[in-house]
């Protein structure tokens, strides 16, 4: 595992994103429930998502799936600005607020449909999705500047097998380069 992203999973504090009765299993390899119904998801699955964005102190990341804003301080840690965006306002909003008492100033907050993207604050080196589309939404790619990385977990959330699929794609001049990284479970991008 990257050091540098070791170091940023060390430093934020993962007790703070959950509800308060289940902080004594924050730091279990396991996904928690944030209320509802959504998920934060398992450490390791934090740590291999951000590694395979391959983060450079000066990108600007785009993340889809706010959810409790633990995996925003990740990437606030390890990059410049982030611009994330939650569906259900109830969430952005309690991130907002565990955010600013932790003191990130760079994390930059949307409400609305993450498909869209964020175009106004495109292009982007990096972008994360925390919920699974059926299929990559096109603006996602899209809002990439050549070279940058996106990971998103893509497939049906319906059926009990797993069929999602985390893939790692690539911006390049002619489209981009898709490699698949490991099946997962995520729930579904709305
Ligand atoms: N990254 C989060 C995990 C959130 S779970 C964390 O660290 O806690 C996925 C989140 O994606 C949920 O909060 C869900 O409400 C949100 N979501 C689902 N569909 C979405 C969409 N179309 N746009 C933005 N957010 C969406």
């Amino acid at each position: 595992m990257d050091p540098r992203v070791l170091g940023a999973l060390r430093r934020v504090p993962r007790e703070r994103f959950v509800p308060r009765k289940l902080a004594a299993q924050a730091y279990e390899e396991k996904a928690l429930s944030i209320g509802e119904g959504q998920t934060i998801s398992q450490p390791f699955i934090v740590a291999a998502m951000t590694q395979a964005l391959q983060l450079r102190p000066t990108d600007r990341v785009l993340e889809v799936g706010t959810g409790s804003g633990y995996q925003a301080a990740v990437l606030g840690e390890l990059a410049r600005e982030v611009y994330t965006v939650e569906i259900l306002e109830d969430l952005s909003l309690r991130a907002q607020g565990t955010l600013r008492e932790l003191g990130y100033s760079n994390i930059h907050f949307r409400v609305g449909d993450g498909a869209r993207g964020w175009p106004e604050a495109a292009p982007f080196d990096a972008v994360i999705a925390a919920c699974a589309p059926e299929a990559l939404p096109p603006a996602l790619i899209e809002q990439l500047r050549e070279g940058g990385r996106l990971v998103i977990p893509v497939g049906s959330t319906r059926k009990t097998d797993s069929e999602q699929v985390l893939w790692l794609y690539t911006k390049t001049a002619k489209g981009f380069e898709a490699k698949e990284l490991m099946p997962v479970r995520f729930v579904p991008m709305v």
